[in-house]
């Protein structure tokens, strides 16, 4: 019996006309793909992206070359070296992240006590060769300054959320 009941399904082509069906319904639904990169889904104001080191409003880099994200960083992506200037101020000489390590886990920016590095919402980004993946003092800061506006709107969300 069931033989002739695959038969007759077969025959009269009910599993092609079941997938029609399923066609159809979907065909005057709203869309729910975006078209990237034209469209873009939102973003958590938490999104862990490309990393940024940021400056106060009079030019001054915050970080302090305290080393506490190089410390707590799980995959030792972070490279610190620092010095003392002249006013007795500790500056960073060369702060490193190595991006094919980093896991973006943003253990550094939960610890950093001057709310220096931060990941920022940035996504879209590549490299072309090994060497790039260095994100070195210059590029951070950089990307500090591109972003800092983006920057400082999120943490004054998140902040509220807390
Ligand atoms: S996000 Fe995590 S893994 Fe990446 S540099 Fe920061 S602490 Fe290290
Ligand atoms: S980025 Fe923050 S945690 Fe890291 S060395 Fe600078 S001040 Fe310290």
């Amino acid at each position: 019996m069931q033989r002739i009941m695959e038969y007759l399904r077969s025959l009269l082509l009910l599993e092609l006309l079941k997938g029609l069906s399923l066609t159809m319904r979907h065909m005057f639904r709203p869309n729910i793909t975006i078209i990237y990169p034209e469209e873009k889904t939102p973003k958590s104001v938490r999104f862990r992206g490309l990393h940024a080191l940021r400056r106060y409003p009079n030019g001054e880099e915050r970080c302090i070359a305290c080393k506490l994200c190089e410390a707590v960083c799980p995959a030792l992506a972070i490279t610190i070296e620092s010095t003392q200037r002249d006013d007795g101020s500790r500056r960073t000489t060369r702060y490193d992240i190595d991006l094919f390590k980093c896991i973006f886990c943003g253990f550094c920016e939960e610890s950093c006590p001057v709310d220096s590095i931060v990941e920022t919402g940035c996504l879209e980004y590549h490299f072309e060769n090994r060497e790039e993946s260095i994100m070195t003092k210059e590029k951070l800061l950089a990307i500090g300054d591109r972003f800092e506006s983006e920057i400082a709107e999120n943490r004054k969300k998140d902040a509220a959320y807390r």
